[in-house]
């Protein structure tokens, strides 16, 4: 795979949307550490990504142990459960990392993201929505 990048990443949570940008950064050449719970999740993804780790996210002392306190980017990518997402962005924050992205499933749990300590946070069914109208009425802004 042509390196392009030596910037690291991790990505916590390996859901369809965590699996989705953890496949792409791999494609653009970037090292990817991924962190999920479930072993099936982690075994899956084993042989795809730099590093796959089955550990709680929300364990800062864990996430210290992995080196997390050394990486320049993370995306938080835990949906339904908002605790864990929460107490995630908030163990990246305390380790400083400096370019948190999360992703939050409606506009009052970005809030909390982001007074939380995230950088960036994503509303990938709100931001696709956008798009797609974009795509129907041919404006197809995206791709000028
Ligand atoms: P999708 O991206 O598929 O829409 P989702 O929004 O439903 O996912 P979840 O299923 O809540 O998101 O979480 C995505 C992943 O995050 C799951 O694989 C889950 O195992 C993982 N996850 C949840 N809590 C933690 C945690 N505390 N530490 C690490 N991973 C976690």
């Amino acid at each position: 795979k042509p390196v392009t990048h030596s910037d690291s990443v991790v990505v916590i949570g390996l859901g369809r949307f965590g699996g989705a940008v953890a496949e792409s950064l791999m494609r653009l050449g970037h090292e990817v550490l991924a962190i999920d719970t479930n072993a099936e999740l982690v075994q899956k993804w084993a042989d795809r990504l730099t590093h796959v780790v089955q550990a709680d996210a929300t364990d800062s002392d864990a996430m210290r142990q992995l080196g997390l306190n050394h990486i320049e980017h993370a995306v938080v990518s835990i949906g339904s459960d908002i605790e864990a997402s929460v107490l995630t962005v908030l163990a990246l924050e305390e380790l400083g990392v400096p370019d948190i992205w999360a992703k939050a499933t409606g506009t009052r749990h970005g809030l909390i993201l982001e007074r939380t300590g995230a950088h960036h946070v994503v509303h990938p069914e709100a931001a696709m929505g956008e798009r797609v109208a974009h795509l129907v009425t041919g404006k197809m802004m995206d791709f000028l």
